[in-house]
């Protein structure tokens, strides 16, 4: 099955998020666990927790159709010690949140170089800082989000996830998240059918379909290999809704979370809907 949602809103605290995804007919969501512009966050109380799984449990959607996203703060190949040490706080804080939430993964980008080391070593550090998250936690997988390759962030080629992956000790708890607005914009086209069959067997070939945890739904502002995050509403970009129509009805992409990150939050439920209408 297909399990569609969008990036919810968690105002009002964490146990709202799995209420506003029902609201809008998903059958999976992505959320902040904590404020993604604050570097800080008070720790979630018992209370939170029990009432984020019960409303998970009364809506009907599985802990693994849960993408949580972390702050837009954070960079695990950050350059300098500091920052580097700052960021890998922060994550663990964020990964121990999913932990208590009973959630199974946590969402990331990559990491940015700063222009202040090479591309190779930042990447040696993403997968160091991974490793050492992954040592002080159970049962939650780091997921690798591709990026649009904005700036000087890394993750904007398939070969910058595989070169994260293979640096990581415990290949069973990384994985990734395509984001369609990211993958187009790094330069890999999705805008026909033979198009995204090409682009998806170079995912497969440079990383593998094993390693898909996610897929965030996206169409693009900007145009093929601009290396700009603008997303769009679906079919209403660069993309248009061919992707849709393919990532629908192919079985790679049943069972994890399908997340709307577009820039209407008011047409979510038609874009849900829209998605599923596309299933042959
Ligand atoms: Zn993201
Ligand atoms: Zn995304």
């Amino acid at each position: 099955m297909k399990r569609v949602g969008a990036h919810v809103s968690a105002a009002g605290g964490v146990e709202n998020a799995p209420l506003n995804a029902q609201a809008i007919g998903a059958r999976a969501f992505a959320l902040f666990t904590k404020n993604q512009r604050q570097w800080h966050a008070k720790p979630l109380s018992e209370k939170r927790i029990a009432a984020f799984k019960a409303n998970l449990e009364k809506v009907g959607i599985a802990p693994r159709h849960v993408l949580p996203h972390d702050s837009y703060l954070i960079n695990l190949g950050h350059p300098e010690k500091e920052g580097l040490e700052k960021s890998r706080a922060a994550f663990l804080d964020e990964m121990r949140r999913c932990e208590q939430l009973g959630l199974e993964q946590l969402n990331f980008h990559p990491g940015s170089h700063l222009r202040k080391i090479s591309e190779e070593a930042c990447l040696g550090r993403i997968a160091d800082s991974i490793n050492w998250a992954l040592e002080q936690t159970r049962g939650v997988t780091a997921v690798i989000e591709n990026t649009a390759g904005q700036g000087s962030n890394l993750g904007y080629r398939f070969e910058h996830l595989a070169a994260i992956i293979e640096q990581v000790e415990d290949k069973s708890r990384v994985g990734v998240c395509i984001d369609t607005c990211h993958t187009f914009t790094a330069g890999y086209d999705l805008r026909t059918a033979e198009a995204c069959e090409a682009t998806f067997a170079e995912f497969d070939q440079v990383v593998g379909f094993g390693y898909l945890r996610g897929m965030h739904l996206n169409d693009s502002k900007p145009d093929l290999g601009s290396r700009v995050d603008r997303h769009e509403s679906l079919g209403k970009g660069k993309l248009g809704w061919e992707p849709f129509r393919y990532i629908m009805n192919d079985p790679r992409f049943e069972e994890i979370p399908l997340i709307l990150e577009t820039v209407n939050p008011e047409i979510w439920p038609e874009e849900i809907r829209a998605l599923y209408e596309f299933q042959e």
